[in-house]
Order: structure tokens, then C-alpha cells, then sequence
């Protein structure tokens, strides 16, 4: 069987490749920008390429313009990328492609079971369509899941345990609502992408798993994964655009990226917050030091 993977990139890459991939559904905040800023920098202290990958698949929770403020707040804090943005939602020819192959080879299946029966049948879905031949109309895409992902190795955190039920758990990656999956999506463009390392938020450690699943499904090599602190408020919530966490300020960037720095455990002297963005950045190109990262899934503000 040939692997998905040959239809999706045939670009082998030595060097390292990055991304910061953000969701247009609001600004970038605090949260974001330690993302954004761990992910650039651990790319270019490894002389690599960053891109940048606008993750708009979901148009219901997108804020309008959010996509053109979010690049301008990058370029603000000096996190100046490569190449040019890749929109996902220009990329729903290639899922398709990928979804019909999975389809061919019988590692998909259509599913009608609401959110409601699966949490009545205890949460964890486990295969209740795949032999009833749904067809697409009113249904999801759920994957076969041939490769359980139990355990990997972070780059940040160490070993991660996932739970074995939700491992083997045959997701969904075409939604009932027509959208595709973000699992889906996010592996097929960082196949396209040819990233080697990706760097993001905690909130994210446990998708991971989902992820390698199907990179392993889609034959590709699986990119390494880095997963920095994530910053939560005093009463435990973690910053986030659906609680209106605030957005950062583009007209005075030095301190919040100061505060940035040291969130992820750098040491920028203090003659630093005085300094332009490109002396700041420099520095921190030049100091980055990955394994000062906390080791912690959470840091409260
Ligand atoms: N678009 C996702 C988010 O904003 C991040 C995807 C990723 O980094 O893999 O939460
Ligand atoms: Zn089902």
C-alpha cells in the first residue's frame, strides 16, 4: 500500500522547519505570545525556517480580522517569519484528497452517534458504526485507529502516559457539521509543511497523541514535539481567546516580551528592557536555552 503521505509532500527536509499555527477566533494574548515566541526562537537558534500557519478551518468561532491582527502583532514583536502564510482554509482540496484515501483503504468510517449517546455509553466511543455503512450525509468521519499512541517522549515534558481507552479511540476527523477535523488538518499541513519540530502551549500535550496516530496512519515521519507552560490566571484558568484573555500591546511590546522571556525561564539582563525589539530578540536568538523551559504544565501569572 502506498503510503498518504507520498500525496500530500514529497519534499524530504534535513534542515529544521517550525510553525506557529494560531486560530483566528480572537487576538494574540500573553499565552500566545510565550507560544509563538518558544517556537520562533527555538527555530532560529536551530537555524531553521519558521512559518506561519493560519488555522482558519472554523469559520463559526473565527473573529473577523482577527487573522490580519494576529500577523501584525507578530511583526510587532519581531517575530518575523518565512515564506509566505499558509491558510488552511485554502487547503480543503488536500484534506479531501487525504480523507477519500483513507476511505479507499478502509481506515475511515461514517458515524452518527451524537455527543449525547457516546456520553451515555461512558465517553470513550468505541466503534458503534463501523460496520453499519452510514453514508456521508448527516454524518462524521471517524478514523480507524490501527496505531494507539499510549506514550511518546516530549521534548520539554518527558515521557507523557495517555489514557489507553482514549489511545484507542477511533476519533473523528471530518466533523458532522461538514468542518473538518483540527487533528486532521494540523497533521496533513505539517506533512505539507515538512515541519521537524513543533513547539506550542500544553494545552495541546494531549492531542499529541491523536496526532502521531495519524501521522503514523498517513505513513509520515512524525515531526518532535516541544510543549511550553501554559500561562493561567490567579483563579486557575488558563489564558485563552474564549475567555477574552487581553490582548496583547502592539505599541509597546517590550515589556510583555520581557515578561515572555522569563516565563520560559530565560534570564534576559535587566539593561535588556530598555533595548529596541530587534536587540531583544537578537539576545534571545543568541541566549535560547530550551532546557531552562519549566518543566510544567501549567505556570500561574
Ligand atoms: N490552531 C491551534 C490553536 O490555536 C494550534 C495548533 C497547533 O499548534 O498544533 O490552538
Ligand atoms: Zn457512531
Amino acid at each position: 500500500m502506498t503510503s498518504i503521505a507520498n500525496t500530500i509532500s514529497k519534499r524530504p527536509h534535513t534542515q529544521y522547519r517550525g510553525r506557529f499555527a494560531p486560530s483566528p477566533s480572537g487576538l494574540l494574548h500573553f499565552g500566545s505570545l510565550v507560544a509563538a515566541l518558544a517556537s520562533f526562537l527555538q527555530a532560529r537558534a536551530n537555524d531553521g525556517k519558521w512559518f506561519i500557519r493560519i488555522e482558519d478551518i472554523d469559520k463559526p468561532r473565527e473573529m473577523p480580522g482577527a487573522d490580519s491582527e494576529i500577523l501584525k502583532t507578530l511583526d510587532a514583536y519581531g517575530l518575523h517569519w518565512d515564506e509566505s502564510v499558509l491558510y488552511q482554509s485554502q487547503q480543503s482540496d488536500l484534506y479531501w484528497q487525504v480523507l477519500e484515501q483513507l476511505h479507499q483503504q478502509g481506515l475511515s468510517y461514517y458515524c452518527q452517534c451524537t455527543r449525547a449517546m457516546i456520553k451515555k455509553a461512558g465517553g470513550i466511543y468505541t466503534g458503534h458504526c463501523k460496520n453499519l455503512a452510514h453514508s456521508l450525509d448527516n454524518s462524521a468521519i471517524r478514523l480507524v485507529n490501527e496505531h494507539h499512541c499510549n506514550e511518546f517522549v516530549d521534548g520539554i515534558q518527558g515521557a507523557v502516559h495517555v489514557d489507553p481507552a482514549l489511545s484507542a479511540e477511533d476519533f473523528i476527523i471530518h466533523r458532522r457539521d461538514g468542518l473538518f477535523a483540527y487533528q486532521l488538518a494540523v497533521v496533513v499541513d505539517d506533512i505539507y509543511q515538512g515541519i521537524t519540530e513543533v513547539v506550542r502551549g500544553c494545552d495541546l500535550l494531549e492531542p499529541t497523541a491523536r496526532q502521531l496516530t495519524l501521522f503514523k496512519t498517513l505513513g509520515a515521519e512524525a515531526p518532535k514535539y516541544m510543549h511550553v507552560p501554559l500561562a493561567i490566571t490567579d483563579q486557575g484558568y488558563k489564558l485563552s481567546k474564549q475567555n477574552s484573555a487581553p490582548a496583547i500591546d502592539n505599541n509597546n511590546p517590550q515589556p510583555a516580551l520581557i515578561k515572555a522571556l522569563k516565563f520560559l525561564g530565560q534570564q534576559p539582563p535587566q539593561h535588556l528592557e530598555n533595548e529596541s525589539i530587534e536587540k531583544i530578540i537578537d539576545w534571545a536568538i543568541s541566549h535560547w536555552r530550551i532546557d531552562l523551559v519549566p518543566k510544567k504544565q501549567e505556570i500561574m501569572l
